[in-house]
């Protein structure tokens, strides 16, 4: 087997097909790494940890505690970014050299649907499994390109806090580094074309974000249109609609975030007869292309752009790959965190997924300024969400604005990976005051809600 591209999916691919035992090759032109490693979870997560220490610290007055000006200093965040990434990428390099696989450091494209160029090498393989991940999209918005603008992968670079910055988007990579920047102390502006933040969800679950990021000092537009960026040399202007009328906003960077799209630029995949569709490699649930022989997994089929489904992915397709039964992609138990703060996550489906697809749900909320263990942390934002069956009562949705979001989604993965119900999550202990037991009270709801319709 081939796999072309050593980042988190091709990776798990590679490691899977060997241990089931396959003959593997990894085709990585490099940096060696991943996305998740080198631009992408990892660096992002990192440098919020300073950013949420700070503003922490600005709050120490009312925990009746002092910090003199606490301050950032952009240049150390990254210095502590860098040693960590360091440290995480140089773990991958070592695990891709690992003897168990032959490493190929080159640029792949194929041949036909059993060679591959790489490099000045012509390889073949009974099968090929594609990994090659995303790039950033690019959006023409007149006046953007020549003024210049910086996408997530060079804006973490950056030493200097920026005086200014409009942030272009609203998905986790965009509201992720607004606040980072708005926290340390850049004056951001956030302009978004839908209604709401993070638009694929739920609105109910951005708006507390949205509170919060407006609190900190962000200007924060929704319902735009990008219309222009005027050059003033050292600034610029962006134009755009909002509320009916033309409004601009002067500032020294621009950060666009508007998406990324799958990686498919060079790999010639007519010549493997591969085929795509809107620019994304299309495959079945068992993660195969057009092309038996070839998988697509992780960013570049374009499924979703997260970390544990690439892994699941690649070790999808380098099972089916291998053996005679079939393993199927599923994604009941799809989860999203956003890691702001308060952080959004959620598992399963979503009020608005629900009404698109006619799924019949019940759903009860409760929110974190009426819980004991959040007032007494002083975390009062949001609120936890839960869908459920009208039926039985079985989960089929859970979502969080709020504290440690990103840690509480998983007692809702736990109970939905069990076809857990309301009155389960009921009768499980709870310990007091905990965040988590703030569940019980939307499942409580939930229950009275099905004895009504039962009776
Ligand atoms: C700023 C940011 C923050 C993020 N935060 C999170 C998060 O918190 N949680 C989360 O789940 N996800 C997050 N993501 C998304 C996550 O990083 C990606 O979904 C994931 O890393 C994709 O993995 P992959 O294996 O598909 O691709 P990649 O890791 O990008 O691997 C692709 C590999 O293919 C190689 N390659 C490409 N083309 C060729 C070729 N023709 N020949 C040979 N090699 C090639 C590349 O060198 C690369 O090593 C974030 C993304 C960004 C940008």
């Amino acid at each position: 087997m081939v796999v072309i591209g050593g980042g988190s999916a091709g990776f798990a691919a590679a490691n899977k097909a060997q241990s089931n035992g396959a003959k593997v090759a990894i085709v990585d032109e490099g940096p060696l790494g991943g996305l998740c490693i080198l631009r992408g979870c990892m660096p992002t997560k990192t440098i919020l940890r300073s950013s949420d220490i700070l503003a922490l610290m600005r709050r120490a007055k009312e925990f009746g505690l002092s910090a003199q000006n606490p301050s950032a200093n952009l240049a150390l965040i990254n210095d502590r970014k860098n040693r960590l990434i360091t440290e995480f990428a140089n773990y991958r390099i070592k695990q891709l050299n690992d003897p168990r696989f032959t490493l190929f450091k080159e640029k792949a494209s194929f041949l036909s649907p059993h060679k591959l160029k790489v490099g000045p090498h012509t390889i073949q393989a009974k099968s090929f499994i594609i990994a090659t991940g995303s790039t950033v999209e690019d959006f023409s918005i007149p006046g953007l390109a020549e003024y210049g603008f910086f996408t997530s992968d060079e804006i973490l670079e950056i030493r200097q806090t920026p005086e200014s910055m409009t942030v272009l988007g609203a998905g986790p990579v965009a509201v992720e580094l607004a606040q980072f920047f708005c926290r340390i102390g850049t004056k951001v502006t956030l302009i978004q074309r839908s209604n709401h933040i993070l638009s694929k969800g739920d609105e109910d679950l951005a708006r507390p974000i949205e509170a919060r990021f407006r609190e900190e000092g962000m200007a924060l537009y929704t319902k735009t249109q990008l219309l222009r960026v005027e050059n003033l040399r050292d600034s610029c202007k962006v134009f755009f609609t909002h509320e009916g009328s033309e409004k601009f906003v002067t500032t020294k960077i621009i950060l666009q975030a508007l998406g990324r799209k799958p990686n498919i630029d060079g790999l010639n995949l007519s010549a493997a007869s591969v085929n795509t569709a809107k620019g994304r490699i299309e495959v079945d649930h068992e993660m195969r292309t057009s092309v038996p022989n070839i998988y697509a997994v992780g960013d570049v089929n374009g499924l979703h752009e997260i970390v544990h489904i690439a892994i699941e992915q690649g070790e999808i397709a380098a099972h089916n790959a291998t053996q005679k039964n079939v393993r199927r992609f599923n994604e009941r138990l799809k989860i999203n965190i956003t890691f702001t703060d308060p952080p959004l996550a959620s598992v399963g489906l979503s009020e608005k997924e629900c009404l698109e697809k006619k799924i019949r749900y019940l759903s009860a909320s409760y929110p974190f300024n009426d819980h004991g263990k959040s007032l007494c942390m002083g975390e009062n934002h949001g609120h936890v969400k839960l869908l459920c069956s009208p039926t039985n009562g079985e989960v089929i949705g859970a979502h969080i604005t709020g504290p440690e979001a990103s840690e509480l989604i998983h007692q809702m993965v736990t109970l939905m990976y069990y076809k857990g119900t309301v009155h389960d999550l009921m009768e499980i202990p709870h310990y007091h005051p905990t965040l988590s037991e703030i569940f019980t009270y939307p499942a409580e709801e939930l229950v009275e809600s099905l004895q009504i319709s039962n009776l």
